[in-house]
C-alpha cells in the first residue's frame, strides 16, 4: 500500500518519531524540513546560511525559500512509492504552493493527520529530548532511551539538546505554531483530508490511531 501524508502538530508533538515509524510500516519518502535545514546548516549551504538564525529563534524560514527547496524535493519522490511530509506546509502559502505542486504532478494527498498536544506536555517531553544530528532521530532521557548512553542506535553518532528545543524556545516555537500553522487545520478540514489523533498519549497508541485513520477513510 503506498500512502501519501502530510503530518501537522506544534514541535514536539511527535511527527518525526510517526513519521519514522510509518515509513518502517510502508516504505514511503520521508522529508522533514526540519531535518533537510539542519543539514543545510551543517554543510553551510546557501538554504543553510539562510535559515540559520530564523531557527535559533524559533522563527519560521521565509516562505519562499521553504517553497523552492520543497518543490525541488517533492519533484524527485519516485511516483509509486508513497510519501511523508513532516513539518511542511506550516503556513497558508506553503499549504496553496504545495497543492499547485502536487496537482502538477497528478499526486494526491491522501490523508492530513493533525497531532494534538498542549504547551505544558510539548515543554515536558522537549526538556528531555535528544537528536541524532547525523540522522535526525530523536530520543528523550526518559521516555524513549537510545541503547547506549547518548549514543544514536542507527548509526553511533552522539545525541545532543538541539539548540532550539531549549525551554524559552520552545515556548516561542509553539506561539509560532499556534499563529501561523493552525489555520491549516480548518484548510484541510474544509477539504476533508483531516483527521485529528490525540497525540499526549504514548508513541504506539498514538501509531494505532493514526493506522486507523487509513483504515476508516
Ligand atoms: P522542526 O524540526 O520541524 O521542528 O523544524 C525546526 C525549525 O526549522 C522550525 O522551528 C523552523 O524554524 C524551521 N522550519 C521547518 N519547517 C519549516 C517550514 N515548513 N516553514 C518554515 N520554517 C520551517
Amino acid at each position: 500500500m503506498s500512502i501519501n501524508i502530510i503530518l501537522i502538530g506544534a514541535p514536539g508533538s511527535g511527527k518525526g518519531t510517526q513519521a519514522k515509524m510509518l515509513i518502517e510500516e510502508f516504505g514511503c519518502v520521508h522529508l522533514a524540513t526540519g531535518d533537510i535545514l539542519r543539514e543545510a546548516i551543517k554543510n553551510q549551504s546557501e538554504v543553510g546560511l539562510l535559515a540559520e538564525t530564523y531557527i535559533a529563534q524559533g522563527k519560521l524560514v521565509p516562505d519562499k525559500v521553504i517553497i523552492d527547496l520543497m518543490r525541488d524535493k517533492i519533484s524527485q519522490i519516485p511516483r509509486k512509492q508513497g510519501f511523508i511530509l513532516d513539518g511542511f506546509p506550516r503556513t497558508l502559502a506553503q499549504a496553496d504552493s504545495l497543492e499547485l505542486m502536487l496537482s502538477a504532478l497528478e499526486i494526491e494527498v491522501d490523508r492530513v493527520i493533525y497531532l494534538e498536544v498542549g504547551l505544558k506536555k510539548i515543554v515536558t517531553r522537549m526538556s528531555g529530548r535528544l537528536t541524532c544530528l547525523k540522522c535526525g532521530r530523536s530520543y528523550h532521557k526518559i521516555f524513549n532511551q537510545p541503547r547506549m548512553d547518548m549514543q544514536c542506535d542507527e548509526d553511533q553518532a552522539e545525541l545532543t539538546v538541539r539548540d532550539d528545543d531549549k525551554e524559552h524556545v520552545v515556548i516561542d516555537r509553539f506561539k509560532t505554531f499556534e499563529t501561523q500553522t493552525q489555520p491549516l487545520i480548518d484548510y484541510y478540514r474544509a477539504k476533508n483530508l483531516l483527521s485529528i489523533v490525540d497525540a499526549e498519549q504514548d508513541i504506539q497508541f498514538i501509531y494505532n490511531t493514526i493506522r486507523d485513520t487509513f483504515n476508516n477513510k
